[in-house]
C-alpha cells in the first residue's frame, strides 16, 4: 500500500507532500510522495491530509471501559475501593471481554495502536482473546491482589503468581508477537511483599516480560505505604525488584528527590496520566523535571471511569498545558516533547521496538487524520497541530502491524455495533448491583 498525505514521521520530521509505502507489517519506505509514487505505481493508493505513527497507550484499563462515568468526583481510594474495585468483582468473562472489546475499539477509532493494558484479577483470557480479535497492539497482564482487597478479588499469593505464569505461557507473543505480556501487580498497598518479590521473579524467569505497575498516584496512597513498610513508596518498590528498564510505572506524581534520582538511574519508564490526576484532584506529576533527568516518560489514558475517554489526542493536549501552568512557563512540555511521549516514550514503556515513528524496517502501525474542519485551519505545524488541536474524531484511517483495522468511520471485520450493545448490557447490570 502506499499512502500518501503530509507525513509526520516522529516528533523532530515532518515530510510535506510525503508517503509511506507498506509491504506487509513493515513500513519499506518513507519519502517524496512524487518519488515514491514512481518508484511504486502498482501499489494501492490511500491519500490523507495527515499521517501519523500510531499512538501508544502506555496505562490503560480497558476492562474498566464498562465503568465509564460511576465513579465521577471521588478521591483515589474511595474512588477505588467503593466504586471501582466492587465493579471489577462482579465481571464474568462475557462482561471482561466485552468491556476490553469496547475500550479497544475506542483506541483503535481515536489513534492509539499500541496500549499498555492494566487488566483485573479474574477471566483475563478475555481480554486478551479480544486484543487478538481487535488486532490492536498490547502488552497486557492480569492484576495481581493478594493483600487488603475486597472480597472476590484478592487472591493468595501461590494462586496469584501461578494465574500469571500461565497466561504468560498461554498468551506472550501471541497473535505473531503483537500481544506480549506484563507482570500486573495493582499497586503496593494491594500486593503482599512476597506477591512482589515474586513477580520480578516471574519477569526475570521468561524472556522480554515486562512489569506494569501504579505507584505514587496520590498523597494518602504514599502515607499508607510508608506506614506499613518504613520507607518511601518507590524506595520500597526498588528494595522488592520493581524498578529498572523493564518497568513500568503509572503515575510517580509526588516523588523526592531520591526517588527522582532512583527513577533516572534504574533507568524505569513513567507514565504520565494527566487527564486521570487532574480529575482524581492526585496532583501534577513532575513531567518535565524527569525528562530533565533523562528518564523515559509515555502517556497514558488511565481508565475510562478517571478520564472519561480514551482520547489520546486529549492526553497529549493536558500534558503539555498542565506542565506549563505547573512551571508558570509556556516553554515547558512543548508539541514535540509530548509527541515524543505518546510514541517513542510509549514504545519503551510498552517494550516493542520499531514502533512510534514511521521510518523505514518499523512496524506499519499509522493512523491518517482529516483537517477538513474549521477547527483544523489552518496548520502552519503538523506537530502544534496534533498535540493542540486535533481530537481522536479526526483520525479516519487506523493500521496496526499493517492491517487496516479502522477506515472511513468503520471498524473493519468487527461488528462495532454489537460490541457497544453487549458492553452497555453488561454496565447496565453491574451498576445495578453495586
Ligand atoms: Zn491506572
Amino acid at each position: 500500500m502506499l499512502i500518501t498525505g503530509t507525513v509526520v514521521a516522529d516528533a523532530e520530521t515532518i515530510i510535506e507532500d510525503g508517503a509511506v509505502v507498506i509491504s506487509e507489517e513493515t513500513i519499506t519506505a518513507v519519502g517524496d510522495r512524487e518519488d515514491l509514487s514512481d518508484r511504486y505505481p502498482d501499489h494501492e493508493r490511500r491519500e490523507f491530509d495527515l499521517i501519523a505513527p500510531g499512538l501508544v497507550g502506555a496505562h490503560v484499563h480497558s476492562v474498566q471501559s464498562i465503568g465509564r462515568g460511576i465513579a465521577d468526583d471521588a478521591a483515589l481510594l474511595e474512588w477505588l475501593f467503593d466504586r471501582v474495585l466492587p465493579m471489577e468483582a462482579e465481571m464474568d468473562a462475557d462482561a471482561t471481554r466485552a468491556a476490553a472489546e469496547l475500550g479497544y475499539l475506542e483506541c483503535l477509532e481515536s489513534g492509539t495502536t499500541t496500549v499498555v493494558d492494566h487488566l483485573t484479577v479474574h477471566h483475563s483470557s478475555a481480554a486478551f482473546e479480544a486484543a487478538r480479535d481487535l488486532g490492536i497492539r498490547a502488552r497486557l497482564g492480569k492484576v495481581l491482589m493478594d493483600a487488603d482487597s475486597p472480597e472476590g478479588l484478592e487472591q493468595d499469593t501461590e494462586t496469584a503468581l501461578a494465574e500469571t505464569e500461565s497466561l504468560i505461557h498461554e498468551y506472550h507473543g501471541a497473535a505473531d508477537g503483537r500481544l506480549r505480556y506484563a507482570v500486573t501487580p495493582r499497586f503496593a498497598l494491594s500486593c503482599t511483599e512476597a506477591c512482589l518479590r515474586g513477580c520480578r521473579e516471574l519477569a526475570d524467569r521468561h524472556d522480554g516480560i515486562r512489569i506494569h505497575t501504579h505507584a505514587s498516584e496520590n498523597r494518602e496512597e504514599i502515607a499508607a505505604v510508608e506506614s506499613r513498610t518504613g520507607t518511601s513508596n518507590l524506595r520500597f518498590l526498588d528494595a522488592v525488584g520493581l524498578t529498572g528498564p523493564d518497568v513500568t510505572l503509572a503515575h510517580c506524581v509526588h516523588t523526592d528527590e531520591g526517588e527522582r534520582e532512583l527513577l533516572a538511574e534504574t533507568d524505569t519508564v513513567v507514565t504520565h496520566c494527566p487527564s486521570s490526576n487532574m480529575k482524581l484532584a492526585s496532583g501534577i506529576a513532575p513531567i518535565a523535571e524527569y525528562l530533565d533527568r533523562g528518564i523515559t516518560v509515555a502517556l497514558g489514558n488511565d481508565g475510562p471511569p478517571c478520564n472519561n475517554t480514551l482520547d489520546p489526542f486529549t492526553e497529549m493536549r493536558q500534558a503539555s498545558l498542565l506542565g506549563k501552568v505547573d512551571a508558570l512557563d509556556p516553554t515547558r512540555l512543548p508539541a514535540e516533547a509530548v509527541l515524543r511521549m505518546a510514541t517513542e516514550g510509549g514504545s519503551r514503556a510498552a517494550g516493542f521496538d520499531r514502533i512510534g515513528a514511521l521510518r523505514e524496517g518499523y512496524r506499519a502501525d499509522l493512523i491518517g487524520m482529516t483537517t477538513a474542519h474549521a477547527r483544523t485551519t489552518p496548520i502552519h505545524d503538523p506537530i502544534s497541530h496534533l498535540v493542540y488541536a486535533a481530537h481522536g474524531d479526526d483520525v479516519v484511517f487506523t493500521m496496526v502491524d499493517g492491517t487496516v483495522r479502522y477506515a472511513d468511520g468503520e471498524h473493519v471485520g468487527v461488528d462495532a455495533e454489537a460490541i457497544r450493545h453487549r458492553a452497555n448490557r453488561h454496565a447496565k447490570r453491574i451498576a445495578d448491583r453495586i
